[in-house]
């Protein structure tokens, strides 16, 4: 029998019937031996996540202004939780800690983590299982930086001793025993680690979406879901706007070959999305040649040429250094033989783009400098691409025929993207085109081989 980690987000532990909800998977399946939870979310539109009045807590006791109404809040839905499932998770004593720790004005780090730590706390009495806190087994440096063997190690030597249990996301500690969190959505590494410690088999990550969506649903009608992707992939996808997975949540579960599972907690027979090895994703056969497509919009594209740049030296570098003085990340430096261009999110820029280009024109003397703004990125991302012919004839004839003007094209080396800059007013309509495209090079490609 292998063992499953199980994640579950804010929405999924919101309220009374979602954990009801969370109990019956957890009971379905007896390889579930280790939950993370997150701190109660939002239960309807308009509602409060729990980490965000804790976080308004902070702010007040900084200005002096009262803050019990506030943490009565809090207070009382967990309390309700209790009440209603009819458990008893002595939930009054931990108030009690917390609120005396609240006289002492607390950091913002350990008032927040006290969302997931109460929640902790009261699912592992729902559940029975032991209750593991994670403060002195996820371990960060002094500087804030997490300490991947030394809390793989710690939580490894700690889950030993425990045949089930429920963990709090989102926080461990520094060396001096003080409360550090992640960033926001950080439970989700919480899990990715835990999974890693304990050699699971998979990591469930429960959430409110049955996986990852070829595309925006928002932008295209009825996006087919995605069986199975790569982390390469995800990574490309989600740097461009996809994210429902916290970035670095990836890594922990990635070093171990552990399979990432995203599942819906309201839908929970549905498979959800997985997230594997390039070679997993390249063996299902039922996915087709792309697995999704993502961009976003407000990006601006230098483009610098120069006679024979191509023999002068030190020309990318010298971009590269003025980008470093203006600390700019740059996202993508497409090139020609006398022609490079820089591809910056605008909100990098923040106002200085005469700047840099002044900077560039008298550190680099290109012969002419273009600048075109307003442009949207669209990653078209699949493993597949590479090896089936008329991928990219697909992609810009889509384009083409829906009066897309193209305006900037790079492609990864692997040749697992392919990236195209668009004005950012046909963002959603080149989106729409791309996948309706392949959508029908699939169909196509599906009667060619039946027929052979
Ligand atoms: N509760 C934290 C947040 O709202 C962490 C998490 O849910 O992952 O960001």
């Amino acid at each position: 029998m292998g063992i499953k980690v199980a994640k579950f987000g804010g929405s999924s532990v919101a309220d009374c019937i979602q954990l009801a909800k969370l109990k019956s998977i957890v009971e379905s399946d007896e390889e579930r031996k280790y939950i993370v939870v997150s701190a109660p979310g939002k239960r309807f539109d308009g509602d409060n996540k729990i980490t965000d009045l804790l976080y308004l807590c902070k702010t007040h006791i900084e200005h002096n202004l009262p803050y019990d109404q506030l943490f009565q809040v809090v207070t009382d839905r967990y309390r309700a939780v209790e009440l209603n499932l009819g458990i008893d998770a002595d939930l009054v004593k931990h108030f009690e800690g917390i609120k005396k720790r609240l006289t002492e004005n607390p950091s913002a780090d350990y008032l927040a983590s006290r969302g997931e730590y109460l929640n902790a706390v009261l699912i592992a009495a729902y559940l029975g299982y032991d209750f593991v806190d994670t403060e002195s087994l996820i371990k960060f440096d002094s500087n804030g930086k997490l300490l991947m063997e030394e809390t793989d190690k710690a939580l490894g030597e700690e889950l030993a001793k425990h045949a089930a249990a429920v963990l709090p996301g989102f926080y461990g500690s520094t060396p001096d025993g003080k409360v550090k969190t992640f960033s926001r959505g950080g439970s989700d590494i919480t899990g990715s680690l835990v999974a890693r410690a304990v050699k699971a088999k998979v990591y469930e990550n429960w959430t409110d979406v049955s996986g990852f969506l070829m595309a925006d649903p928002r932008i295209v009608h009825k996006p087919k879901q995605i069986r199975s992707i790569s982390y390469m992939e995800l990574r490309e996808l989600s740097y461009v706007g996809a994210g429902v997975l916290h970035e670095d949540a990836i890594y922990p579960a990635r070093l171990a070959n552990i399979p990432i599972n995203i599942r819906n907690t309201n839908e929970p027979l549905d498979e959800g999305t997985m997230i594997t090895s390039l070679e997993e994703v390249v063996r299902d056969e039922s996915q087709g040649v792309i697995t999704g497509i993502a961009g976003s919009k407000d990006f601006t594209v230098v483009a610098l040429y120069k006679n024979m740049m191509s023999s002068e030296r030190g020309f990318v570098r010298r971009i590269l250094g003025i980008l470093d003085d203006y600390n700019i990340d740059f996202e993508h430096i497409p090139s020609g033989i006398d022609t490079v261009s820089v591809v910056m999110a605008n909100s990098q820029l923040e106002g200085r783009l005469e700047e840099v280009i002044e900077e560039f024109r008298s550190r680099l003397r290109p012969d002419s400098i273009d600048v075109i703004g307003n442009i949207a990125l669209i990653a078209t991302v699949g493993h597949r691409m590479a090896s089936r012919r008329g991928t990219s004839a697909t992609l810009f004839n889509a384009l083409a025929e829906a009066g897309v003007n193209i305006r900037m094209i790079d492609q990864g080396s692997s040749e697992m993207n392919i990236i195209v800059g668009v004005e950012n007013k046909d963002f959603e309509k080149a989106i729409d085109a791309i996948y309706k495209a392949f959508v029908k090079y699939e169909e196509s490609y599906e009667e060619v081989n039946n027929y052979q």
